[in-house]
């Protein structure tokens, strides 16, 4: 979403077939190293295979690397060992433009912080994710409001961040990341800035998401959020230190 840039427009159906055959795990990490300048190694040697509509709480103590991880995942970093694949595709070998597709068609992005635009209203911001879709604008409009209705901000549609609840703030920026329809939603510690009532709000919404088929990871600190995921990864130091497993994803496929 940092990194949109005209090229974008460019959608996904232009990558080449995956690499693998069936249908590929929506995200594999295969021997995944982080290391930033200075020495600090952030990931060390993640592995690991998330399949189509799966729901997935990654927890660990703060530093332990968990936003380094989604942020390989949503290919808004490269790693500096081994292989990300998003539905079989190697990142390392996509081009920047297939790449910016990508991530405006297959992801959605959740942060804590929201990353809202102050100075536009609640159905322009979820409108911006669709900028580069080649969408008029007034579809993307009505598509914005369909989303905001969706998370229960219809009556909010010419709000502007300061005129929301922190809630009602991060329920927009859901709103931004399913209006393109992505297959995969990263959210980095979605709740972390909000009181528990609104958390539980968002956390609803997450689990709507995913029993329409959308592949969710969402990192917490909550240990209570974490408990109520079917699959738990836990990191600690930059490794991946307990998986619980798959329970409870929907059969491969189900998502269009
Ligand atoms: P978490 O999300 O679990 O709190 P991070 O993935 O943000 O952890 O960070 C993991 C480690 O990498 C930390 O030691 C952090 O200080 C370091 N780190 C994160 N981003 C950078 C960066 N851009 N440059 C250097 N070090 C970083
Ligand atoms: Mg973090």
């Amino acid at each position: 979403m940092r990194r949109h840039r005209a090229a974008s427009r460019k959608t996904a159906e232009s990558l080449p077939p995956g690499s693998t055959g069936g249908t590929p795990p929506v995200i594999e990490l295969d021997g995944v190293g982080r290391s930033y300048p200075g020495g600090v190694r952030a990931l060390i040697d993640a592995n690991l295979t998330i399949g189509a509509g799966e729901l997935l709480a990654v927890v660990g103590p703060s530093g332990s690397g968990k936003s380094t991880m989604l942020q390989l995942m949503g290919t808004l970093d490269r790693p500096t060992e081994g292989v990300v694949r998003l539905l079989g595709h190697d990142v390392a070998r996509l081009k920047d433009r297939q790449l910016s597709g990508v991530r405006a068609n297959w992801i959605g992005f959740v942060f804590q912080q929201f990353f809202l635009t102050e100075h536009f209203t609640a159905v322009d911001n979820v409108a911006n994710g669709l900028y580069y879709h080649g969408i008029p604008v007034r579809e993307r409009r009505e598509r914005a409001a369909d989303a905001l209705a969706r998370v229960g901000l219809g009556g909010r549609l010419d709000h502007v961040p300061r005129e929301l609840s922190g809630g009602e703030r991060q329920r927009v920026a859901i709103a931004r990341a399913l209006v393109a329809r992505p297959a995969l939603v990263l959210a980095d510690e979605p709740t972390g800035a909000l009181d528990s009532r609104s958390g539980a709000t968002v956390m609803r919404l997450l689990h709507e998401l995913h029993e329409d088929g959308t592949t969710i990871v969402v990192i917490t600190h909550d240990p209570g959020i974490a408990r109520s995921l079917p699959r738990r990864v836990e990191i600690l130091d930059g490794r991946i230190h307990t998986d619980s497993g798959v329970s409870g994803a929907l059969p491969v496929g189900v998502h269009g």
